[in-house]
């Protein structure tokens, strides 16, 4: 078997000059080099397609000023950029469209430069990135937490205002004893999860616990990143195309997008983590994802509400439950959900349409419950019985996607908003929405 790895991404900032100069010059070789080699592939796509070992053979000769691993390592690259346009464009045709996907033909300034297992030396606290004979060695600090690990990679990215490494670590074996017994899992219950984009997650258990994840705080960020976007915009809009104020504008904005980011991804790891306890909690061992993947195909729901579903991560947190849950020793599938929103989990009557607000009403039974929740239960229930309304949901908990520091704004003294206090062991506020 495989060892397992994690990719672990350390910001690098505050650099000393030396360094960042060193950094920048690397990486524009890599540009070089990519853009060579997409080069010399776009020329022969007239006729017989180069292949990765012809590409690595054209790139030898020390032409670069990279460690010879770093070239292959983008040579692999391009021929694996080319192989997913490839099966891209496949799947496009049997769907019987013209294929758009377009195999690698740009040029690019600077490329991610990639040093191999080999090439990667620790000397103390530093790690040391040889690059050829002609050029220094990149020195980089290494943090206490990766003294002494396997690392099998190291990549140099920019990201917006700074340079990141993203280490690839092979993680050590799990002891024995720490592994979960196999009986023990296999004894588990299923969990429906419903994705939302108010609420991130609902998930409901076989036996009808119910956990509600919050995500009020992601979709604040989404709306502040879109204002100042288009405050950015505007301003930019105001001036020459290009001229130095334009560019600082467009600094200032891509360094708060790539703020925003991180604070989405903080929030989706905090929620997603917080999904696995409960499910772990309650001896899950697998999680049914609601299939959402199509949701934002062929719908017109107008400006906003198209701009909130293509902004809803849903793929990035469903990765981060999948990554998480297996960890645990959980295995998620995708299930098709729909109808699961309008139908009553409780009696199995199906609305004609999908309610609105938080809270399903059923018209049938007089049922109340948590909207998200009853999707999720309905989802369970197919998953496991082939059917909805074979789960119900007896008792459902709230949480907050993240202990972040919450916007002012719902702050405010008696709010219903105001959120959980970090550590969050605490409030499973007894909940209006218990269904029978
Ligand atoms: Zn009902």
């Amino acid at each position: 078997m495989a060892a397992a790895v994690s990719v672990q991404l350390v910001p690098l900032r505050r650099l000393a000059p030396v360094t960042a100069l060193l950094c920048e010059a690397l990486r524009r070789e890599a540009g070089r080099c990519w853009s060579e080699l997409v080069a010399l592939h776009v020329a022969s796509r007239g006729g017989k397609w180069l292949t990765e070992r012809e590409l690595k053979a054209l790139s030898k000769g020390g032409r670069f000023r990279l460690h010879s691993q770093s070239v292959q390592a983008l040579a692999e690259k391009l021929i694996a950029n080319v192989d997913t346009a490839r099966t891209n464009r496949t799947q496009e045709q049997e769907a019987g469209a013209e294929p758009t996907t377009r195999f690698p033909y740009r040029e690019k300034p600077y490329q991610t430069v990639t040093w191999k297992g080999q090439a990667v030396r620790v000397e103390g606290e530093r790690l040391v990135l040889p690059n050829g004979r002609t050029q220094a060695d990149l020195v980089l600090p290494l943090p206490a937490r990766f003294h002494g690990a396997d690392i099998r990679q190291v990549e140099l990215l920019w990201r917006a205002d700074h340079y990141q490494m993203a280490l690839t670590i092979a993680e050590p074996p799990p002891k024995p004893d720490e592994q979960p017994a196999p009986d023990e899992r296999a004894a588990g219950q299923v969990a429906g999860v419903d994705l939302g984009e108010v609420n991130l997650a609902a998930v409901c258990t076989q036996d009808g616990q119910a956990l509600v994840v919050n995500g009020r705080l992601l979709r604040h960020l989404k709306q502040l990143r879109n204002k100042r976007h288009a405050a950015y915009a505007e301003r930019q809009a105001r001036c020459k195309k290009g001229s130095r104020r334009w560019k600082q504008l467009q600094r200032q904005k891509s360094r708060t997008s790539a703020k925003l980011y991180r604070q989405q991804r903080n929030i989706l790891h905090q929620a997603s983590r917080k999904v696995i306890d409960f499910a772990e909690a309650h001896s899950v061992n697998e999680l049914a994802i609601g299939d959402v993947r199509d949701i934002a195909d062929g719908v017109a729901k107008g400006r906003h509400a198209n701009q909130k579903i293509s902004q809803w991560p849903h793929g990035q947190f469903r990765r981060y439950l999948k990554e998480k849950g297996e960890r645990r020793g959980m295995r998620s599938t995708l299930t098709g959900e729909a109808y699961s929103t309008r139908t009553c989990s409780c009696c199995g009557h199906c609305h004609p349409s999908a309610p609105r607000g938080r809270v399903f009403r059923c018209s049938g039974c007089g049922t109340t419950i948590h909207r998200d929740a009853n999707g999720a239960a309905n989802i369970c229930s197919k998953q496991v019985y082939g059917r909805y309304a074979a789960v119900q949901v007896k008792h459902t908990m709230h949480r907050q996607a993240a202990a972040v520091r919450v916007p002012t704004r719902a702050k405010v003294a008696g709010s219903k908003r105001a959120v959980s206090p970090p550590g969050d062991g605490t409030p499973p506020e007894a909940s209006p929405f218990t269904g029978r």
